[in-house]
């Protein structure tokens, strides 16, 4: 690095340890915080969002950015190496996006969705869509507006994708979303002209006993503790406060087995991402995860492709039978599996199984288009969600808790997120071919518990590189081809035919 880089390294550097200190006051406010200091942490939270805003937009950073990058097209210097230029490009990428909006429209927005999000709370608990109505409208309007913001894109609705999978287009999206709406609603339908799973898993569980089962399980993954921690949280979730603490949560359920021990190995397939970042690169854009699909691909590809896999269940039942004698002593492998991979139409996204999953996330994207890129009233929006859970899933919402107000996102203004899972699912595939491609004796590997080698492949392939490449050159590097859907809907229709 030649030494005019150190100053700018030095200001990254210290963003980023301000961004970790954020995240430990909200890791903190989900685990362990009393519920009286809320609003002295909702304060000291937003002190510190101010402070890693202002150093983003200060006099400072700009002009040592501008050493390397001309601020208003984004030409980077082209006498620097390619790790340089594309540690130029990510942070001119982060400092438009924290440049980008005025500052009186960030302010009007973050009170438009603290407000929103407490009607949403209480529309969504008393069914009652209208009282939600006019805060989705003002959260429409704002995102058109902030799409307006983000710079030069084909459709509104693509700048705010953009925010969440980088690169990712509409136009890429429709006709692979189109190709995987299809392909899901015909196995579906093959799926349900057959007999229903026996119901095997009947409570209550041990919650200790889960808890202990999900420990295990996150260090046969290969999960550090010496550099992270698990916790118990209502909600899941994985946070970092640098690449040498990584903190996941999970929940234990006496009368759910699988939800905890599932979100465990979710959250792992997180942590493990954030854990194998290259240590070369931290504090930089380039120490990053690449992007939110290419994250959701690491926690999907351990909870789905190897944690519901029959050569995984093998070696891991014998265990669970030692734990729940009672529960599960008289229950046969084969029945246990097919209960856990069962496959039916429901109307909760979060609960929905690894074939359905994706037609919940269509529907919203097919909306947020429509939301975004014309006009449309918003009381039109339950009946029209309702509309396509009847088409794609056959069933229909008897309420909105159970349709448009069950996601927390569009009130915390999350508008162009939703694709990012559908993405994850569709490159976990892609990438655990490649893996087994990579590595013979992958399957056997898995179905003796052993999963190291499976890490080691994924630090290198996919975790070291940060965002030296965007996600749809990482995955092209990693598996020859870029986003593609076949490859999950093969992998579906073979384990359910
Ligand atoms: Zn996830």
């Amino acid at each position: 690095m030649p030494s005019k880089f150190s100053a700018l390294l030095e200001q990254l550097d210290t963003i980023q340890s301000l961004a970790g200190i954020s995240s430990v006051l909200s890791w903190d406010q989900e685990t362990y915080m009393p519920d009286g200091a809320i609003d002295a942490r909702a304060k000291q939270s937003a002190l510190m969002a101010t402070l890693v805003h202002e150093r983003w937009t200060s006099r400072a950073f700009r002009d040592t950015l501008a050493q390397f990058v001309d601020l208003s097209t984004g030409d980077v210097d082209d006498s620097l190496s390619f790790e340089q230029r594309r540690l130029i490009e990510e942070a001119y990428r982060d400092w438009r996006q924290a440049n980008g909006l005025p500052q009186a429209f960030v302010e009007s927005l973050s009170k438009l969705l603290s407000e929103s999000q407490h009607v949403w709370q209480n529309a969504k608990k008393t069914h009652d869509f209208a009282s939600f109505a006019p805060y989705l409208k003002d959260i429409i309007d704002k995102s058109k507006q902030k799409a307006g913001f983000l710079g030069e894109f084909e459709t509104p609705y693509d700048a705010l994708l953009d925010e969440f999978e980088p690169g990712m287009t509409s136009a890429k999206l429709t006709p692979l979303f189109a190709t995987l709406r299809d392909r899901s609603v015909a196995l579906l339908q093959k799926i349900q002209a057959k007999p229903a799973p026996k119901s095997v898993l009947v409570g209550p569980f041990d919650t200790d006993a889960q808890w202990n089962l999900g420990m295990d399980m996150l260090a046969l993954m290969g999960f550090d503790f010496n550099c992270g921690r698990q916790d118990l949280s209502t909600h899941p979730f994985t946070t970092e406060f640098d690449r040498t603490d990584v903190r996941v949560t999970t929940r234990v359920h006496p009368d759910k087995l699988m939800d905890g021990f599932s979100s465990t190995i979710h959250e792992g397939g997180h942590a493990l991402y954030e854990q194998g970042l290259d240590p070369e690169w931290a504090g930089t854009p380039l120490g990053a995860s690449c992007s939110l699909g290419i994250h959701e691909s690491q926690s999907r590809l351990w909870e789905k492709l190897v944690g519901m896999s029959r050569p995984f269940w093998q070696a891991m039942y014998p265990r669970f039978q030692e734990r729940f004698p009672d529960q599960l002593g008289g229950v046969s492998l084969d029945e246990f599996y097919a209960d856990i991979n069962r496959v039916a139409p429901s109307l909760i996204r979060v609960e929905a199984d690894e074939l359905t999953y994706n037609l919940h996330i269509l529907i919203r994207f097919e909306l947020e288009m429509m939301m975004i890129n014309s006009e449309v009233d918003v009381m039109d929006l339950p009946e029209l969600w309702a509309d396509k859970y009847e088409a794609y899933l056959g069933i229909r919402p008897e309420t909105v808790a159970d349709g448009i107000l069950q996601d927390v996102h569009w009130s915390a203004g999350l508008i162009g997120y939703f694709p990012t899972y559908t993405l994850g699912n569709l490159y976990s595939v892609q990438i655990f071919e490649a893996a087994k491609q990579a590595i013979p004796g992958l399957v056997d590997q898995i179905g003796a518990l052993q999963f190291s080698q499976l890490k080691t492949w994924l630090n290198t392939a996919i975790h070291r590189p940060g965002r030296l490449y965007g996600a749809d050159d990482l995955v092209t590097r990693v598996t020859g081809a870029g986003l593609q859907v076949d490859p999950f809907m093969t992998y579906l229709e073979n384990k359910y035919s």
